[in-house]
């Protein structure tokens, strides 16, 4: 569901923005630098609330999307939230402390340290599609770092924005953490702020928009967006297990997922059985996917009719569709679809899928299928099914994507220890573990002069004792 705001429900959020905005770089003026008790206690916080209202949390996102499996919720939405926070619980002593770098003969006795600093006050933009993962996990970077931190809800799930507002009050000052609801004015508000650090997860057209509007106060972005992520099976991989790992990425949440597989390509003649297997995995996992409760809709009427279109656009260009369950579209669900004989006319060829269509696409040299990926733009992520490492070791090094899984859909975004983030059009910048505390921390370089020091050999009056140092310092 979309929430539609009226004129005066906007003007209220928008200057609650203000407002809010106002009194955290207030209050992070009065502590610039938090400790890590007050860090530990934030996050501790954190958590105890949404283990607290986990089940409104849960209801809220599926009265958003029409139904969400509360499964799936659980599984994709909580177990990485907690685990992100439980994870930079227990590394944040040492991601605090100051590292010491190295010093060149020239400057010794010198020393040089980093030393991470909380920014301020940031802003986090989220999209429908996880809201709670996508407001948790850069919350949980923020907070580790000593932010303040405002989070701007999607208008297309404005229950478990305003449920998440709820819960976020009662562990929270508003001055330390905010949540603000509301439509598009509000977010291009929330873009136009000064922020410390903005962090916007969501389309690259509307991320196009929020750098623009971040250039003006040179607010430094981390983009984390979407696109078009290819999954390349290898002739010698197991094609059932492949069938069922794919299949597994493009049915969790409906296919809705920034890293779902958009499209696979299949060696040339598994076609066949990847359709067989595909039909068996839908009818064991969802029986009458239509009213079962672990297949989630699609967000809304716009979306499915969005989806419906690529169908329609494609068959009507010769492809053919083929679903692997039957739904009635009144529930506000799509089966599961693989798409043959797709061409680059095709709707669903030139957009993110986003949903649980499967176009399928034949190849018989690997150089094709990398020159076809690198003649598009940069993905968010690629999946490669192979056990031959040195095949492996060709895909990655011939490819470059946000993230990469091997032999597994979307799993690489759950690992606590590795950062996440696209590259050039799927976005820019990284967060998830210690690349979280980094991007929401200065890290600051400070070089410390020691007591006794040689550095007045460079000084003026420049001569013949600068010149002999120059021989050296030149070599
Ligand atoms: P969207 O770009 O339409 O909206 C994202 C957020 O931006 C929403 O909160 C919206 O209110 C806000 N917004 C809309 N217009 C804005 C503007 N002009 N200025 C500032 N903010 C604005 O995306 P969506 O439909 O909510 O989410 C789906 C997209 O997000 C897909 O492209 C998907 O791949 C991407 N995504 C990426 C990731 C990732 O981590 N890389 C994760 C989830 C989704």
């Amino acid at each position: 569901m979309q929430a539609v705001f009226q004129p005066h429900e906007t003007q209220a959020e928008t200057a609650r923005l203000v407002d809010l905005y106002a009194r955290q770089r207030a209050a992070f003026n009065a502590q610039p630098f938090p400790g890590v008790v007050s860090r530990l206690r934030r996050l501790a916080s954190l958590r105890e609330v949404l283990l607290k209202h986990r089940s409104n949390l849960n209801a809220a996102i599926s009265a958003d999307f029409g139904h969400r499996s509360s499964h799936e919720t659980e599984l994709l939405e909580f177990f990485p939230s907690l685990a992100g926070i439980k994870h930079a619980s227990a590394k944040l002593d040492k991601w605090m402390k100051p590292k010491r770098r190295g010093v060149s003969i020239w400057f010794m006795p010198a020393s040089n340290r980093v030393v991470p600093q909380p920014l301020g006050v940031v802003g986090i933009i989220v999209p429908w599609n996880y809201p709670l993962f996508l407001a948790i996990g850069p919350l949980t970077a923020a907070i580790a770092a000593g932010n303040r931190a405002i989070l701007k809800i999607s208008e297309y799930t404005p229950r478990f924005g305003e449920a998440l507002r709820l819960a976020l009050r009662e562990a929270f000052d508003e001055d330390e953490v905010a949540v603000l609801n509301g439509g598009v004015e509000v977010a291009q508000a929330f873009a136009a702020c000064a922020w410390d650090h903005l962090l916007f997860t969501g389309s690259t057209g509307v991320g196009k928009q929020v750098m623009r509007a971040a250039a003006d106060n040179l607010t430094p972005v981390t983009l984390e967006l979407g696109g078009k992520s290819p999954t390349i099976v290898h002739a010698d991989f197991p094609i059932d297990t492949a069938a069922e790992r794919i299949l597994h990425g493009k049915c969790l949440n409906a296919g809705q997922t920034c890293v779902a597989p958009d499209y696979v390509f299949l060696p040339e003649g598994k076609q066949e059985a990847f359709t067989e297997a595909a039909r068996a995995i839908v009818a064991k996992w969802y029986p009458d996917a239509g009213k079962n409760p672990d297949y989630t809709a699609v967000v809304n009427g716009r979306h499915l009719a969005r989806l419906q279109g690529y169908l329609r656009d494609a068959e009507a260009k010769g492809a053919k569709v083929v679903p692997l369950a039957d739904i009635d579209p009144a529930t506000g669900k799509l089966a599961p679809t693989l798409v043959f004989g797709v061409t680059d006319e095709m709707s669903l060829m030139q957009d993110e899928i986003f949903g649980p269509i499967l176009p399928v696409l034949g190849y018989q040299r690997l150089d094709e299928v990398i020159g076809y990926i690198n003649a598009r733009p940069r993905p968010l992520a690629l999946y490669y099914f192979d056990y031959d490492n040195s095949r492996i070791s060709h895909m990655l090094g011939a490819t470059i994507s946000g993230g990469v899984g091997i032999n597994e859909t979307m799993m690489h975004v759950g690992q606590d220890d590795l950062p996440f983030g696209g590259v050039g059009p799927s976005g820019m910048g990284h967060y998830h573990g210690h690349e979280g505390f980094e991007t929401f921390s200065k890290m600051k370089p400070v070089f410390a002069q020691s007591r006794i020091n040689g550095l007045w050999l460079m000084r003026p009056p420049y001569g013949p004792r600068v010149e002999k140092l120059l021989k050296f310092m030149l070599r």
